[in-house]
Formats: C-alpha cells, structure tokens, sequence
C-alpha cells in the first residue's frame, strides 16, 4: 500500500469495517495527526489496507469510509461516485420524475452526502462535516454532472450539531424559485424550499404513495401522519366518490396538507385535522368511524436501541387502533422507518395488534422505500423503510 496522509488503525478483532463504512472510537487504535474532516487511510491492526474515509474526531462515529481502493478522495473521485449514482436512476426521457433522490449517502457510497431534485433545483445536505468542509468541491462536482440549475443547502440542523458545523440552509449562489410543484403520477405536490421536513418531501415513500393511487379504493381513506397529505391526494385521485382525513400534529406540514389538497381540486373531498395521530385514533375508535384505505406513515418511534421497547409499544398501538377502523375488505398500508426496527420485529408487533383487534389480515404485498434510496446488503442501516400492505379479510 502506499501510504498516503493520515491512518486509521483499528484495534485488532474489529473487522467490521471490512464490510460496513462506519468506524465507532471504540474501535479505533491509533489515528496520526489529522484535521477534523480530513481523509484517512484506515488499516487494519496488522496494517493491512481497508480503504480510505473521512474522520471527524467529535462524534462517536468516528470515520465514514468512502472507498475500498487505495485512490485520493478528490474531486474526480466525487465525479465518479456522482456520475454512478446519476446512472443508477437514469429513468430515461418519458416518464421522468419531476421529483427524486439523486445521491442517497451510504447507499451511493457517498457517505454524508445527500442530493435531492426538485424540478429544475437541486437540494443539497451535507450530513457530515467533512462534506460542509469541501461543499464547495461537492458543488463542483455535482454541476458538472447533473446540471447548472438552481442549487439549494438544506442541511440538518440535529445532525449538523452533531458533527460540530452550522447548518446551512439557503441558496448556493443565485437564487431559485421559493416554491415549485412537481408532479408524482398523476398527483402535483408543493415544495416551499427551506421549509418542512427532510428536504422537502418524503421522497422514500413514492412509489408507495402512487401504489395507494393505483389500489382505486372507493370508499374513504385515514391518512395518519400525513405530513403533507401526499397519500390521501394520490388515494383520492384513484377513485370516485370517497372522502379522506388526514391526521397530523405540526401546524407548517397541516397548512401545506391543505394547500396541496387544493392544488389538486381535492378541499371539498378532505378534511385535514391538526391533531396528536395517537389521540384522534382513539376517538375516531370510540365514534365508531370505519375506512376502506388507511396509511400509518409515522415518524421513527425507535431512534435507538435503548427505545425499542417503548417503540414497539407504540406501532403495536397505532396498528391496533387503525385495524379496528377498517371496513370489511379494508386495507392497512403501515409503515416503520426505524432501522433498529426489523422486519420480522414489525410483522409480529402487526401480527399481534391483529389477533387483538380480533381481525383476519391478508398480506397483499411488502413494502418497502423507493428505488431511488438504495440498499446496500452489508450496510442495513440503508434498508430502513419496511411496510405491509394488509387487507382485512371479511367474516
Ligand atoms: N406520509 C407522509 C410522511 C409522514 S412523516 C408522506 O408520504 O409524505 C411523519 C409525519 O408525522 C410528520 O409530518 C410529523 O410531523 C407527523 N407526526 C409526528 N408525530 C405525530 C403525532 N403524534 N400525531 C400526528 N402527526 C405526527
């Protein structure tokens, strides 16, 4: 190997960072004198070369490895991972979507990097503070790949404090329209720039929201944590004559809710309440309500493993409620987007929530997040979104 700036060493039995990109402190050795947010050379502890990450000293994870190849982490390197992640989601000419995630961070082995597109603008977070270190090179690099269009910064703020910079969330250079409306299927969502969650919109439920479009349920659909009641408004649009209620409790996502439901004629057909989800299952319970289509799309109950357990509390309690509001031949889209949540973890937590409601489930299919947000096998961290789609079969 040649040796080539600062090293890694790791301590001898951790082997994980032969497969996964995350080196924890705990598992580092020694590291030779490095500035925050430069590349390192990780080695294993007989030397052995592993691959080359970006290290920031301040948070528990410590280095984010980006290459399994003795090669610079330079401009031309991001050119090539951005020009693989941009041809992994060539959608061709027809049918392009307006909106969708262009790098998605360890899943384009682009570690803390995240490029979303909007229209004919480009949104950018850079997640960790090596990448806020060279944004101006990511920026570089990104134009000359994907286009000179309008780029805006939107980082996180929670994960920005974590690695020690300030967020930056503005334009690049010029500025871009405030807001623009992209299409997803046959349904038109607004995105006001710098405002809402992630960078706009949840780009990892797509295909799943035009899937409850496609299912052309008739009757009327709950829209549970609906943030911006993009799965009511493709459930509507799918069929004839059924109302929807969406459910959520941030005023900014209920008042884009009701804009989008009217920038797609639908205000007459829906009623978006801003409410606590966990509250107002209870009550729709109690007032004996009943829906042919709801979507439980909650926020991660378990941001760790230390949670899990009031987290399955929790799915077990929205799945309980949202299954007895279903009518004969209903149908359940839930969703978990905890990684620390599993598959086989979810199924049981909905398998018990069934056999309590006293209701017999069909599983239509499985779930999962977009295409556009890849899995790598070894990192399952990436394979986050699971969902099933269930239908109530009747007595
Ligand atoms: N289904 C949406 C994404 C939902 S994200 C889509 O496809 O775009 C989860 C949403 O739940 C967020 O908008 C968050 O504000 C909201 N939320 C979090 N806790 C809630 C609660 N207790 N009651 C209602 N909404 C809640």
């Amino acid at each position: 190997m040649r040796a080539r700036g600062p090293v890694l060493r790791l301590k001898r039995g951790h082997d994980r960072a032969r497969a996964h990109p995350w080196v924890f402190k705990g598992e580092v050795a020694d590291v030779s004198a490095v500035e925050p947010g430069d590349a390192v050379t990780v080695v294993e502890a007989a030397g052995a070369f592993v691959g080359r990450g970006w290290f920031n000293p301040g948070p528990t994870l410590c280095c984010r490895i980006a290459t399994r190849v003795d090669e610079p982490l330079d401009g031309a390197f991001l050119r090539r991972r951005l020009r693989a992640a941009l041809a992994l989601r060539a959608p061709g000419p027809a049918g392009a979507p307006a909106a969708a995630r262009l790098v998605w961070s360890e899943g384009d082995l682009l570690p803390g990097l995240i490029v979303d597109r909007y229209g004919e603008v480009l949104v950018v977070q850079c997640q960790t503070l090596a990448l806020e270190r060279r944004r101006d090179e990511v920026v570089g690099a990104l134009r000359e790949v994907a286009g000179a269009g309008p780029l805006f910064h939107a980082d996180d703020a929670v994960a920005a404090a974590h690695e020690g910079f300030a967020a930056r969330r503005g334009w690049h250079d010029q500025a871009g329209p405030a807001r623009t409306i992209v299409a997803e299927g046959e349904a038109r969502l607004a995105v006001t720039f710098g405002a809402g969650q992630k960078t706009g919109l949840y780009l990892d439920q797509a295909a799943n929201r035009r899937r409850a479009g496609a299912l052309g349920v008739a009757g009327d659909v709950l829209d549970a944590f609906a943030y911006h009641a993009g799965f009511a408004v493709h459930a509507l649009r799918g069929n004839g004559t059924g109302r929807a209620l969406c459910l959520e409790s941030s005023p900014e996502a209920v008042a884009a809710a009701r804009e989008n439901l009217e920038l797609n004629g639908l205000t007459g057909r829906a009623e978006v309440r801003a409410v606590n989800a966990f509250d107002e299952l209870r009550r729709l319970g109690a007032a004996r309500a009943r829906f042919e289509l709801i979507v439980l799309d909650p926020p991660p109950f378990a941001r760790s493993r230390a949670t899990l357990a009031a987290a399955r509390r929790g799915y077990k309690e929205i799945n309980l409620r949202a299954l007895r509001l279903l009518t004969p031949g209903g149908r359940l889209l839930t969703f978990s987007c905890s990684h620390h949540v599993g598959d086989a973890l979810f199924e049981d937590v909905c398998r018990e929530a069934a056999a309590d409601a006293g209701v017999t489930m069909r599983v239509v299919e499985r779930l999962t997040q977009a295409p556009d947000h890849p899995a790598i096998l070894t990192v399952p961290e990436t394979r986050y979104l699971k969902g099933l789609h269930l239908q109530a079969v009747p007595r």
